[in-house]
């Protein structure tokens, strides 16, 4: 029963589309004739080497097929359950309801992933048809009372049974969704949670169409190319094409994308240009016109407040927070306000230099919001005089990924069989790998897929088509794929890296081997707590620049020379600075995010922006930093997904940091003792235990920020 990563598609889109196969089937064509003989993979256990799925073979009706009859399946299952004579036991309730579904499983593991990286519009289309199927199946579950009060059964007995420690988390994980689902609830609250949850998710959507619609149609216009004097070719290229797309051919436009207006932002000399693009970012969604969300972010606040009331807590940040690694309110704050303080000392330190740059621009006046990027750009560039191009000469991909393996190798003895000949791939230009462990059983099947195409989502991210699991108590290897857009080779070069690629590549590997390694017998403690998912990741990425991991993957690309040391120092330096800036306005909307959800009740007429504004002034924000995302442009937490846990992305950079530093120590990167110890407790064990009690078991104490401090140049 994977019901979270259900939800989770489930929640990723909203749109409704109607039923189709019905009609289709109508219609008899020559392609219907061929379909005739054509067998659904998905339907029939796999003979491929390693049960991988013949993805070359399915169609978007196999994928429909599959999917509708996995349901029906489940359906089948959970009767069985319901129906079962004899009395709820931890076998016949929650194990079997913990098994059941796997078809469904095996159709979506096959089918979203794709979705993501070889979309199309068949695809598109066929997960909008199915995502109400999918959504409606997952309340009959937890909607379920028969259902429910056999697992309350077990629940309240468990006391007195025998249960394993992962079977005791099991019960737990599985008891704590209903009661999530609100099947605690007397049937008018249960109505009551029904209509906040559709008016809740109703308005995250409007609040993310108002953006969607304000960022890409919100312009700045400038007649003259003189205006755009620090931009580079390609940008004021960019720019000529967006006015011509608006009928405003000869002139130049930028939107509200990052990647239109950020170089305005960092590189523009115009000083005026830079305040109106700055002003219509910031203020996107607070413009007064009928895309404004400060409405609807007030009301968010107040739904939101008084569905956490109904699940039994006093504010919303308790509630999200009670399933997370955090467990607290005040346990974000702790940590966000020990950062908070160096961070805008830090800042203060780097106006001291903008207003150098300034003065030599003849500017006397006090910096504002729309000069920090600018002028810490050029402080930086004289500062360190330090090229990127220069060092990605040196990082070239397939380089980079001998040194992925490599710290892969030494830290855990796992090694890696090129077997792309050998299995179905999902695209022409991924590479399949067998994944050794140390006593050579095969541990893992992993797809490495770098480069774009069309069909395939900006950003990176690490997936599975099959999960981990046991099958008549043998272990199923699982399938994970790692899906990046990196620089593809040219004409004249290899494909040449930027630094940003490289961590990237590190990351990905680090939640790969977070999923090569996890060793569960059910499903539902598979997955960890939110705010510890990156923890794998980010620590992976402490390795990439190591010298000693370089040595090895560092590489001129013409001359095969070895990286020089001069270059990497300038890197090093370079790296940290700008980090007050950037930690603040981070830290500001974290701190946006979780004061807006730990209020109690909510003012008559709330202005959202002027809340937002009182406490970051209460706080001592230098004026020329806005949060990274005001209320009305926050989509984190707005739109849903990282409501109260925007701060998780520092949470787990603390974790990574301090667990770093555990390698570190001991004055050896590769120290077998610390590696050994971050596998058993942190990779393998799944979601069998609570994050930080897994950290505890790793480090020996609980993680402190000096490491994240020190790495971020704040102390
Ligand atoms: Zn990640």
């Amino acid at each position: 029963m994977k019901l979270l990563y259900m939800s989770a598609i489930i929640a990723a889109s909203a749109a409704v589309a109607g039923c189709k196969s019905v009609e289709m089937m109508d219609q008899i064509s020559s392609a219907d004739l061929q379909q005739k003989n054509h067998k659904n993979a998905l339907l029939e256990k796999s003979t491929n080497k390693h049960g991988v799925e013949s993805f070359e073979s399915l169609t978007v009706n196999d994928y429909r097929e599959a999917i509708v009859r996995g349901i029906e399946e489940q359906k089948a299952e959970l009767q069985a359950i319901i129906k079962n004579p004899e009395a709820p036991t931890f076998e016949n309730t929650v194990a079997a309801l913990d098994q059941s579904g796997k078809a469904l499983d095996r159709a979506s593991s096959t089918f979203y992933p794709l979705t993501s990286s070889n979309s199309t519009a068949e695809y598109r289309d066929l997960s909008k048809e199915v995502q109400p199927l999918l959504s409606a199946h997952s309340d009959d579950i937890f909607m379920n009372d028969e259902l429910f009060q056999r697992v309350k059964k077990v629940y309240d007995d468990a006391s007195s049974a025998e249960l394993t420690h992962e079977q005791q988390k099991v019960l737990e994980k599985i008891y704590k969704q209903f009661e999530r689902n609100g099947a605690n609830l007397n049937d008018a609250d249960k109505e009551k949670l029904r209509e906040l949850n559709q008016k809740i998710s109703g308005l995250q959507l409007q609040f993310s169409n108002n953006l969607l619609h304000e960022t890409n149609n919100t312009f700045v216009t400038v007649d003259n190319v003189k205006d755009l004097e620090g931009l580079s070719e390609a940008d004021i290229q960019r720019a000529a094409a967006m006015a011509k797309e608006q009928g405003q051919e000869g002139k130049y436009m930028f939107n509200m994308q990052r990647a239109s207006c950020n170089p305005v932002l960092q590189y523009c000399k115009n000083r005026e240009l830079r305040r109106q693009v700055y002003n219509a970012y910031c203020n996107r969604g607070n413009a007064g016109n009928e895309y404004d969300n400060k409405a609807i972010c007030a009301e968010l606040v107040q739904l939101r407040l008084d569905r956490a009331r109904l699940m039994g807590f006093k504010n919303c940040a308790s509630q999200i927070l009670d399933t997370r690694m955090a467990k607290t309110p005040e346990a974000v704050y702790n940590l966000l306000d020990q950062i908070w303080t160096p961070a805008v000392a830090k800042a203060n330190e780097e106006l001291a230099d903008i207003r150098e740059e300034m003065k030599k621009d003849g500017l006397d006046c006090e910096p504002e919001g729309w000069d920090y990027r600018y002028y810490l750009e050029r402080a930086r560039t004289n500062k360190f005089q330090f090229d990127e191009r220069e060092l990605s000469e040196y990082l070239e991909i397939n380089n980079v990924l001998k040194g992925v393996f490599y710290t892969a190798n030494r830290l855990y003895g796992v090694t890696f069989k090129d077997v792309t000949a050998e299995l179905p791939a999902y695209d022409a230009t991924a590479n399949a790998w067998e994944v050794y462990d140390r006593d050579s059983t095969l541990l893992a099947v992993f797809y490495s897929d770098y480069y774009p195409r069309d069909g395939k989502r900006a950003g990176a991210w690490c997936t599975s088509f099959r999960g981990q699991s046991y099958e008549d108590g043998k272990r199923v290897e699982p399938v994970v794929v790692n899906v990046c857009s990196m620089t593809p080779p040219s004409a004249d070069r290899p494909a040449l890296q930027t630094v940003d690629n490289v961590t990237t590549m590190f990351h990905e590997f680090g939640h790969a081997l977070h999923a090569f390694m996890r060793d569960v017998h059910y499903e539902n403690v598979s997955s960890v707590e939110r705010d510890f998912v990156e923890l794998p990741s980010q620590i992976n990425e402490h390795w990439a620049f190591e010298p000693e991991v370089l040595d090895v993957y560092a590489k001129h690309y013409k001359t095969g020379a070895a990286l020089p040391k001069a270059l990497l120092d300038k890197y090093e330096a370079c790296s940290q600075y700008g980090q007050g800036f950037a930690t603040v306005e981070y830290l500001a909307a974290s701190l946006v995010d979780m004061d807006l959800h730990v209020l109690e009740s909510i003012p008559e007429n709330f202005n959202v922006m002027s809340y937002e504004e009182q406490k970051l002034a209460e706080r001592g924000i230098p004026r020329q930093i806005q949060p990274r995302y005001r209320v009305t442009n926050f989509s984190h937490t707005m739109g849903g997904g990282y409501t109260a846990g925007y701060y998780s992305y520092i949470w787990a950079e603390v974790l990574d940091a301090d667990g770093f530093e555990a390698f570190k120590e001991t004055g050896d990167i590769f120290n077998q003792e610390v590696a050994g110890k971050f596998r058993r407790y942190v990779l393998t064990p799944g979601g069998i235990d609570d994050g930080m009690t897994m950290y505890r078991n790793f480090r020996g104490s609980e993680p402190k920020i000096d490491a994240l401090l020190k790495n971020r140049g704040l102390k």
